[in-house]
């Protein structure tokens, strides 16, 4: 299995060497992180201090960071009617989504279906600025309390949604904005500030910390989240409850702190790296499209698709030969469906189930993407034979 190469950072990336130790030292700890004596305040400790390295991460004050299990867990946390600003306690009663969301955004949290309205997105795979502003005003004039939400770097295409312009025609309509950044962070610059986002998603996964830890901050702390989840103890100022995961959490934040610190360099690098990955791509099989190519993308990801070229069965040869792809969206349930994220962009039935996800990390190195194109030729020349006018 040694020499296998992992290319679905997407998914989850593997954990980072500074993630690792951080756990380990932190599993040591044999106190509670609310325990007044001197051990349960060494948990504390760490708790804060990876508090301080999320914050940094995202530009916000480390006290509006909430620690949970996860992207999903923050997503949910954050869609929920009764969001309040201030002395604004009125709840709200719609919440916009855009229509290349996470699942977990797509279940629309706390909101009934039938207050949950998806808003599309371009060929391009970005929202579609012109419904989003029309449906604002719309539901606006209805005297509609809106909640809108867009994720920064969309998890199948890369593509980066214009938050800073969603976020000024949400607030001019008097909405508020959550960003699931889950994809995002450690790739690009994620300032809350900058972005403009009310609520924002990380998910300690995706940067190289531990499965299951993820958090939600607020930009300002008039942003109030009145019934929490999880309830029964007082932990994270209320938010959620339940004794804290240090060793995850310490993991976490070692793994932000490191993204955070090779920010431009890792983008710099996996940018040349995905430009190798896409012309060797293309080299092989002229007819690929890499989609979303045409919009901002973060710089890990490609998904391409060949027509006659179905992604599942690329994805078993490409795993049968050592290397770790997906096909789209990683199927949780172990079933394949066409990708709403392609549907969305108008992509027809068969390109919505050919695109194949190759996603890249900060130890990705040119020989793995050498080793790919070449697995690439071998695999799409023996799925493509027969097509008349497919193969390279
Ligand atoms: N949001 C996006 C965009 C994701 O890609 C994922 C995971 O795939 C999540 C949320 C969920 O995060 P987690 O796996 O930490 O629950």
């Amino acid at each position: 299995m040694n020499d296998r190469v992992y290319l679905d950072w997407n998914a989850t990336a593997p954990l980072r060497p500074e993630a690792r130790a951080a756990m380990g030292a932190a599993l040591e700890l044999a106190g509670n992180p609310s325990s007044i004596h001197a051990e349960g305040q060494a948990a504390r400790r760490v708790i804060e201090e990876v508090r301080d390295q999320i914050a940094a991460l995202v530009g916000a004050d480390p006290k509006l960071v909430t620690f949970g299990s996860g992207g999903t867990e923050a997503n949910n946390l954050a869609l929920t009617p009764a969001l309040q600003v201030g002395a604004d306690k009125a709840p709200r009663d719609r919440l916009l989504i855009s229509a290349i969301e996470h699942a977990s955004v797509r279940a629309g949290g706390e909101f009934a279906p039938d207050a949950i309205e998806e808003v599309p997105v371009t060929a391009a795979g970005v929202v579609d600025g012109e419904t989003l502003v029309e449906r604002l005003t719309a539901l606006a004039r209805d005297g509609r309390r809106v909640l809108v939400s867009v994720m920064l770097a969309n998890n199948e295409t890369g593509v980066v949604q214009p938050i800073p312009e969603v976020a000024a025609r949400v607030h001019e309509a008097g909405g508020l904005l959550h960003v699931d950044a889950v994809q995002a962070a450690g790739r690009i610059p994620c300032d809350i500030n900058t972005l403009g986002a009310d609520l924002l998603t990380l998910s300690a996964h995706k940067l190289g910390g531990p499965k299951g830890a993820g958090a939600l901050i607020r930009r300002e702390e008039a942003v109030h989240l009145p019934r929490p989840l999880v309830r029964g103890g007082g932990q994270e100022r209320g938010l959620r409850a339940g004794t804290e995961n240090v060793a995850a959490i310490a993991g976490f934040g070692a793994a932000a702190e490191a993204a955070r610190r090779n920010l431009e360099a890792e983008g710099r690098r996996m940018t040349a790296l995905r430009e190798r990955l896409e012309t060797g791509l293309q080299a092989a099989t002229p007819k690929a499209i890499i989609i979303g190519a045409e919009s901002p993308r973060v710089p890990n990801t490609t998904l391409v698709a060949v027509p006659g070229m179905k992604a599942e069965t690329a994805v078993i040869a490409l795993d049968l030969a050592g290397f770790a792809v997906s096909s789209g969206a990683a199927c949780s349930s172990g079933k394949v469906q066409a990708s709403h994220v392609l549907a969305a962009m108008g992509a027809s039935k068969d390109l919505a189930r050919g695109g194949v996800r190759i996603s890249l990390g900060w130890s990705t190195a040119e020989t793995d993407i050498d080793r790919f194109i070449n697995a690439w030729i071998n695999v799409a020349g023996s799925l493509l034979k027969g097509i008349r006018g497919m193969a390279a």
